[in-house]
């Protein structure tokens, strides 16, 4: 056992230099050192727990397509390093924060397929989860920070703010915080408290020193501290800022990756000041480019429905919806485009995600999700179609056995033709009323051939003759028909078509007379002679 124990390890011992630069080029991590790496090498070098990423969403509204890229970067990223995946749930803005938008994130995100190792309704070792309750927490590093200078109580009231702001803006400067109660005295604050002022903590930006953001995906983002005004950490009402609770929360959660949207980026230099200020080491970041539209504006409600619901409110799959939403800035780097959550899971690497933004086509989404529903088992797919087809009318569950076989022959009669679930009702509706419409021109034209009555009223009688159809029987009548009649193709194939489902265009002919039935065919026809 220790001989074996020993042998492994100086194989490892062997191997470390080559297992360092692994891990860096992997997690873009520099300097690991060997001990850590002889420390966990039991775990192997795809299990390193080093990984620990969040998605931390403001609970003020549904869950978005970015924000459920950003998770879904996060928990692609822990779970190819085989790292953890948290929820932390940043609800510190009371006005806009509510306990439904977080179940409405939360129900959307496993939605999609993916789950959490730590967060709000989990729990985990590094809880609570939710910033509201961990105020104390917030508390204490704001006072550590009065306490050594870092940071300091500033009384300047929303008045003198605004004016300092407009004076800056005549002069064409950037407008911040110039730092007027930077240096009060206790009897200065104790007679600014005393007026009934109740101050906010400010954060002491040092003066003109520069700040190099290392992006994993940006690469070296240099910032100025002059043009970074004192800000503020603890709100007047005690609240903490977000750049504040996002640098204590995630220091204490030992996050190892922020990972987040671009529009993010600007706030990291306060970020990194904070965990220096703290003596903290600061995690690596990664910011993912802006969603754009196709216009090439950012990504909004004209481009589309941003919110995750909605596409499952009209039937996407969650499979394609990942699967669109991890090439939405990430490429595996070949020409494939179709990959399942494991399989993106397997590939997925931040040195593939664009510098560049991404653009969000719903024809590509469409066509994605189209391919998901050819893929899904029809049980399965019968089922997503219920609801729309109730809402329809056209039918009312609970449905009977047989009554669900039958609808899964009309769903896969159609399901070629779907992008997505929603789309169902119209392409199905004529098997579901005898009084079909006539879609057009062309199908009355049709329907005004002179071989039509004939070949309908001979077709009825076959059908009259026939115990059942089967798509092969189907198949067989219509062909003996034209034999019979000396027709051919669509003489025969049109009408029968435009007098079963008011269309020239649709789902397979036989198939179409199986799902009618022979009732229902001899009923449909016989309008017509
Ligand atoms: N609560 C922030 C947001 O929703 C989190 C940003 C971050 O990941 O640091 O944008």
């Amino acid at each position: 056992m220790i001989f074996s124990s020993l042998v492994k390890n100086i194989r490892l011992l062997k191997k470390l230099p080559a297992l360092q630069m692994r891990c860096y080029n992997k997690l873009g991590k520099k300097g690991i050192s060997s001990s850590y790496l002889l420390t966990h090498m039991d775990w192997g070098i795809k299990d390193l727990p080093l990984v620990r990423v969040r998605f931390a969403p403001s609970p003020t509204g549904p869950l978005h397509i970015g924000g459920a890229r950003s998770a879904l970067f996060n928990w692609l990223f822990a779970r190819h390093y085989g790292g953890k995946f948290i929820v932390r749930i940043e609800d510190t803005d009371l006005e806009r924060s509510s306990r439904q938008s977080e179940d409405n994130i939360l129900t959307a995100l496993r939605w999609l397929g993916l789950d959490w190792d730590e967060g709000v309704d989990v729990g985990g070792p590094y809880g609570p989860y939710r910033q509201t309750e961990r105020l104390g927490l917030y508390k204490k590093h704001a006072d550590h920070l009065l306490s050594i200078g870092a940071a300091y109580l500033c009384y300047c009231t929303g008045e003198e703010l605004a004016a300092e702001r407009e004076s800056l803006m005549a002069k064409n400067e950037l407008p911040r915080y110039m730092g007027r109660c930077r240096n009060l005295t206790q009897e200065e604050r104790t007679r600014l408290e005393a007026e009934g002022l109740k101050p906010v903590v400010r954060f002491r930006v040092p003066e003109d020193e520069k700040i190099l953001v290392r992006d994993l995906v940006r690469g070296d983002v240099s910032f100025e501290t002059s043009e970074i005004g004192d800000f503020i950490i603890i709100k007047s009402d005690g609240m903490p800022t977000y750049n504040f609770a996002v640098v204590v929360d995630d220091h204490t959660m030992s996050i190892s990756h922020v990972i987040r949207a671009e529009e993010h980026l600007s706030n990291t230099p306060r970020q990194i000041l904070l965990y220096n200020a703290l003596r903290w080491e600061t995690p690596e970041f990664a910011h993912v480019s802006l969603i754009l539209g196709k216009d090439r504006s950012k990504m909004s409600k004209r481009h589309g429905a941003t919110a995750i619901e909605q596409y499952q409110d009209k039937g996407y799959l969650p499979g394609a919806l990942t699967n669109f939403l991890a090439l939405l800035g990430w490429s595996p780097g070949g020409e494939e485009e179709v990959f399942s959550l494991d399989e993106l899971k397997q590939h997925f690497t931040l040195d593939r995600v664009a510098k560049s933004p991404a653009v969000f086509d719903l024809e590509k989404l469409n066509w994605l999700n189209g391919h998901y529903i050819r893929e899904t088992d029809l049980e399965r797919l019968t089922e997503m179609a219920v609801p729309y087809l109730e809402k329809e009318g056209f039918i009312r569950t609970p449905l009977p056995p047989k009554r669900f076989e039958w609808l899964k022959l009309v769903v896969a009669s159609v399901r070629k033709q779907l992008s997505y679930m929603q789309e169902i009702a119209v392409y199905v509706k004529f098997y579901f009323d005898d009084n079909i419409q006539i879609e057009n021109e062309e199908a009355q034209q049709i329907m005004a051939g002179e071989q039509v009555k004939p070949v309908l009223l001979e077709l009825i009688k076959k059908v009259n003759a026939a115990a059942g159809i089967t798509e092969d029987g189907a198949k067989a009548l219509l062909k003996e028909v034209g034999r019979d009649l000396g027709l051919k193709g669509k003489q025969i194939f049109m009408p029968v078509r435009v007098a079963l489902t008011g269309s020239t265009q649709g789902p397979d002919l036989n198939q179409v007379m199986v799902i009618l039935g022979r009732d229902g065919v001899i009923r449909r026809l016989t309008k017509w002679v």
